[in-house]
């Protein structure tokens, strides 16, 4: 069955067929974070989403190609250096490096690049894009000095987000790009200095100022990836203005469909409402780690459930995730111990979990499954299984955990923890349990376990707060 998605700008199931004339390779684009604080699990429930979108493809023999963005100076990001009195770059780089953490926390799969908007060459780029709309007549200066892009001359604005246009256009400019408010009109490409900007600054043709948010992603995407890509993701709120902006500004430029499929999640919600930084009910990943939870329960609570159904964040829900990831890990552990012996390992010929995923990524089906077959192959087990198919079992395993990397991994012991349990393997070779004890609770106080096997000691972090 052919791969499909449901692409939001004709609102309908479409077969997927990369621009690749080999249909092959995929080039996609995702909205990254604004690094003004820590990404909170929301976003993440985008970003799983674009992983488990880039990994099916791959599982499907697809190259993809990513590009996701950080947006490094926008109204957020200025407001917050100024508040913390630190230059911008300095602000948001401690940002940037919390968020490559959490993202290897949540095994998402790197980017091929993450370009970020204050990279010299992509301002460039986007200086450049701005010139070329005003040369047809799309943007023009405004009297405030700031750059907008005259919407009525683009017959195809509103489009993705299938709003009316007739409302659109008798509402006046924007400036602003906090897209939670929702925004109207002609909107900033290129935002004139004033006071609030300190000392984030650009020369342009048009005085300085600094880009705006939309031509950000469009020139990285084009820079990065070329006039036009196969597939552009975020979550709905990134419909309108963003996405649908940025599809004026790029074809305005190129005169070609800049993107093929646009795939957007729908919302993390708290009570009903979106987790965002503005209504102050988010959590970050760190918050959830500290409560004792492990990046890949927190993958497994954000990524079950289909990406366009809202997904309601409880605690509960990361019980169940635990509980759901404690049966995968007992059957896999007895699977282990019946395939100790195998020599061979026929094929399991069952190709069900991918073809749910081909539907538009029916990761609820794929999931039901997976846990058909763990009851299928449990009762195996019971019965007394051959070696040879528990093996057979662990490679089907292994071919869709490429997709849902739910592996317990392990995690990497900091340096100081591995000098505890080094000073503890000794303390125990000298038979001084007192000392091997107190090394035990010194390590568990730092959220970390110990564990006594017949290979030697197994240091893991805590499950359960
Ligand atoms: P931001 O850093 O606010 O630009 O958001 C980064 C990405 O996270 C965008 O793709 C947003 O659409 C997405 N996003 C923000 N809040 C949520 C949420 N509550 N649920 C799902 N995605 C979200
Ligand atoms: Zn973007």
């Amino acid at each position: 069955m052919a791969l499909r998605f449901f692409n939001t700008y004709s609102r309908t199931i479409e077969e997927f067929q990369p621009l690749d004339p080999a249909g092959r390779a995929v080039k996609m684009y995702t909205c990254g974070p604004t690094v003004y604080s820590h990404a909170h699990i929301g976003n993440f429930r985008a970003y799983i989403f674009e992983d488990l979108l880039q990994r099916h493809l791959e599982a499907r023999g697809y190259t993809v190609e990513r590009v996701m963005n950080l947006t490094d100076v926008d109204d957020k990001t200025i407001r917050g250096s100024r508040a913390a009195n630190l230059a911008l770059g300095e602000f948001t780089a401690p940002f940037k490096e919390a968020f490559f953490e959490d993202v290897e926390t949540l095994q998402i799969e790197r980017a091929d690049a993450f370009p970020a908007a204050t990279e010299e060459r992509f301002v460039a780029a986007m200086i450049a894009m701005i010139e070329k709309l005003i040369a047809r007549e799309l943007a023009y200066q405004a009297e405030d000095k700031s750059v907008y892009y005259r919407i009525n001359r683009f017959p195809k604005y509103g489009h993705l987000a299938h709003f009316d246009l007739a409302e659109l256009r008798s509402t006046g400019r924007v400036k602003s790009d906090e897209y939670d408010k929702e925004h109207v009109g002609d909107f900033a490409l290129w935002k004139a200095w004033d006071e609030e900007d300190g000392d984030v600054w650009w020369e342009s043709p048009w005085g300085r100022g600094r880009p705006g948010w939309h031509i950000e992603c469009s020139a990285m995407a084009t820079a990065l990836l070329g006039e036009q890509i196969d597939i552009h993701c975020g979550g709905v709120d990134n419909i309108f203005p963003h996405h649908e902006a940025e599809i004026a500004q790029s074809e305005g430029c190129s005169g070609k469909t800049f993107v093929l499929y646009w795939m957007h999640c729908a919302h993390l919600l708290v009570d009903g409402q979106k987790m965002s930084k503005s209504l102050g009910n988010f959590h970050t990943l760190r918050d959830v780690l500290e409560k004792g939870y492990s990046g890949r329960e927190v993958r497994y609570a954000l990524i079950r459930v289909h990406y366009r159904a809202p997904l309601n964040f409880t605690w509960e829900g990361m019980d169940e995730a635990r509980q759901a990831l404690g049966r995968i890990d007992e059957w896999l552990r007895r699977l282990g111990e019946s395939a100790a012996a195998a020599t061979e390992a026929p094929e399991i010929e069952d190709d069900k979990f991918s073809e749910a995923l081909d539907d538009d990524l029916n990761i609820s089906a794929a999931l039901g499954h997976l846990f058909e077959q763990i009851r299928e192959s449990n009762r195996e087990l019971d019965r007394g299984i051959e070696p040879a198919r528990a093996r057979a079992w662990l490679n089907w395993w292994e071919r869709i955990n490429r997709v849902l990397a739910f592996a317990a991994v392990e995690e990497e012991t900091p340096a100081e923890i591995q000098q505890l349990a080094e000073e503890r393997t000794q303390a125990r070779l000298a038979k001084n349990w007192q000392k091997s004890d107190e090394l035990r609770d010194a390590i568990q106080a730092q959220g970390w376990a110990v564990r006594d096997t017949k290979e030697g000691q197994v240091v893991t972090r805590r499950a359960g707060a």
